[in-house]
């Protein structure tokens, strides 16, 4: 058996479990520490975290990017009938 971290040991069910709590910032500095140090050897909880962590960015940035209700609905209207004509 290798000592190689496959992702599917409990640790790494623990870890990958409190990620979304460490993203939120929800978590203790001990148990950040903890997560933070598994990170450090555990490559796949790291892509995990990577990956939440730029889905997290993504959400955040298209969410200033949103067009008020409605006015997007209002905009391809006036489109649409500017173009029936
Ligand atoms: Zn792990």
């Amino acid at each position: 058996m290798s000592e190689e971290c496959t992702g599917s040991g409990s640790e790494c069910d623990e870890a990958i479990k409190r990620l979304y709590y460490y993203l939120d910032g929800e978590l203790t500095d001990a148990r950040r520490l903890e997560i933070s140090s598994h990170l450090d050897d555990c490559g796949h909880c790291l892509d995990a975290y990577d990956f939440e962590a730029d889905l997290r960015k993504l959400i955040a940035n298209k969410c200033k990017d949103v067009v008020p209700g409605g006015l997007k609905e209002r905009i391809a209207d006036a489109i649409r009938h500017d173009s029936i004509d």
